[in-house]
């Protein structure tokens, strides 16, 4: 986060003028390295080096936000240059706390400068692009599976389901290819998730999912993030909440089975929708929707995907709403399964755009894409002989001379202890087993014959006609593919490929 900025202007032939009254000014401003560069130069670029110290160590101080003489003085700021030739502050009082980022420019007879002191606090975790281990986001599988439900379901608007760091897949990442894919909005679960959404520059839609405290409503109304509106109380209670000028966007809970938040009851929903009318001029009543419980199961399921459907007519058909109000039902599953799914307004989807089964398995296949691999390069590579033991706890141990690599890829980055045995694809599309414990940074896995190291290991992905998903993963651990996806660690660095 920017902690403070400062920008300053100078006259070089003003500066010039002062130091020719009072020669010592030089060395009041100047360091002894930067006094040094200043008497190499010669005529006007003397001038002009000295103007722009001084012009920066004004603006250095007012970015810490007091002026030159308290909290900086001119001899604890000192600059030099890369080995490009930019100016850079090679000592500064606050350089534990605050990275300085400057800029000096010449103009005629001024010189401009500015200083951004950047909160290194706020940098939570080391950024990581440098590791031989990643995720691949392929922005032509996401495009395709958006386009291919969209026109499945018949969705006048798509919104991209983005909660938990997209799945997983990584939110900066997924939110770029997403608008490329021209997504009609999107969805996060907390407010915290839809103002960072905000401040990344997106300007479409942005719902939250999950209930947010009505005391929030200001921030919600500020960022136009619109808030699922889950009782009658929680609206009253953001209604008196609301003190800001811009209204309060929002869409309007039913539960009609799924028991998680939302109206369950006639009165009260006719009673939200009255308050919703007569506070006009506070809030914007954008939608209505809900979600369902089952719509991802097989056989007698269908019977409470129905039941969901009929409470939700006889609820909401009765009221009588402006037509702007959208009307959103369906999530991955409902939207790829069913199709008498009444609600085309809107589909609210998720795993779908990820391309993987929302069923596991258990519904037909559809044409979706998986949008994410997670591939990782060999480390090291050795042979070793029979009777070796590999790994902690010592689990494994080779019956004949085997060949190991080394893949930098553990249980830390959401690659689960319980997938000892699991295949990975090398690169000529063969099998390779992960042999011993799946260590919190490192994995092993058996070479059919020596690899060399660099080489491109794939753990979710796709190589030639073998294919490992985060379903087959979610299989062997007896879960989710959502629960293998959200698991993936932010520190594996995600690249958008095609
Ligand atoms: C997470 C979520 C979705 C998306 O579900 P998918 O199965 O991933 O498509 C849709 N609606 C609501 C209310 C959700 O919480």
């Amino acid at each position: 986060m920017i902690f403070g900025t400062g920008i300053d202007a100078q006259e070089i032939s003003a500066v010039q003028k002062l130091v020719e009254r009072r020669p010592r000014f030089v060395d009041v401003i100047l360091t002894a390295n930067e006094r040094a560069v200043f008497d190499e130069r010669k005529g006007k670029h003397q001038w002009e080096y000295l103007a722009g110290r001084f012009s920066l160590k004004e603006a250095y101080s007012k970015a810490i936000g007091t002026g030159i003489g308290s909290a900086v003085h001119w001899h604890d700021l000192e600059t030099d240059y890369t080995a490009q030739g930019a100016p850079v502050l090679v000592k500064h009082p606050y350089d534990k706390q605050y990275q300085a980022h400057i800029s000096i420019s010449h103009t005629g007879d001024s010189v401009h400068t500015s200083v951004i002191l950047e909160d290194m606090a706020s940098l939570t975790q080391p950024v990581s692009s440098h590791r031989p281990a990643w995720l691949e986001i392929s922005a032509s599988a996401l495009a395709h599976n958006v386009a291919y439900i969209k026109e499945l379901a018949h969705a006048e608007r798509f919104m991209a389901v983005v909660k938990a760091n997209a799945y997983g897949h990584g939110l900066p990442e997924i939110v770029t290819v997403a608008l490329a894919a021209q997504v009609d909005g999107f969805a996060v679960a907390t407010l915290d998730e839809g103002v960072w959404l905000r401040h990344f520059g997106v300007t479409l839609p942005i719902y939250i999912l999950g209930v947010t405290p009505a005391n929030q409503a200001n921030i919600l109304a500020d960022q136009q993030l619109t808030a699922i509106v889950p009782s009658l109380n929680w609206l009253n209670e953001a209604l008196a909440a609301l003190t800001v000028a811009q209204k309060l966007p929002v869409s309007i809970g039913v539960d009609t089975g799924m028991g998680r938040i939302g109206i369950r009851d006639e009165a009260e929903l006719l009673a939200t929708v009255q308050t919703l009318q007569a506070a006009v001029d506070k809030v914007d009543f954008q939608a209505i929707g809900m979600h369902f419980a089952t719509a991802d199961g097989a056989g007698s399921d269908q019977a409470y995907f129905e039941k969901q459907m009929a409470r939700w007519h006889a609820l909401v058909d009765p009221l009588d709403l402006p037509a702007t109000v959208i009307k959103h039902q369906a999530n991955s599953a409902s939207a790829l399964w069913h199709d008498q799914v009444i609600a085309h307004d809107m589909v609210r989807v998720g795993a779908g755009m990820y391309g993987f089964d929302a069923s596991s398995g258990v519904l037909e296949a559809r044409a979706t894409q998986p949008v994410l691999s997670l591939k990782a390069e060999l480390v090291h590579v050795k042979q070793v002989a029979a009777g070796e033991s590999i790994s902690y706890g010592a689990t494994y141990t080779t019956t004949e001379p085997t060949w190991i690599g080394t893949v930098p890829v553990g249980y830390a980055d959401g690659y689960a202890r319980l997938l000892q045995g699991a295949d990975v694809l090398l690169p000529d599309g063969q099998r390779a087993p992960i042999i011993g414990r799946v260590t919190m940074d490192q994995l092993l896995i058996a070479l059919p014959t020596e690899y060399p190291v660099g080489t491109v290991i794939t753990l979710i992905g796709q190589v030639g006609q073998e294919e490992i998903t985060l379903v087959d993963l979610a299989d062997r651990l007896a879960t989710i593919p959502y629960e293998v996806a959200t698991g993936l660690s932010p520190r594996l660095p995600r690249r958008i490929v095609n």
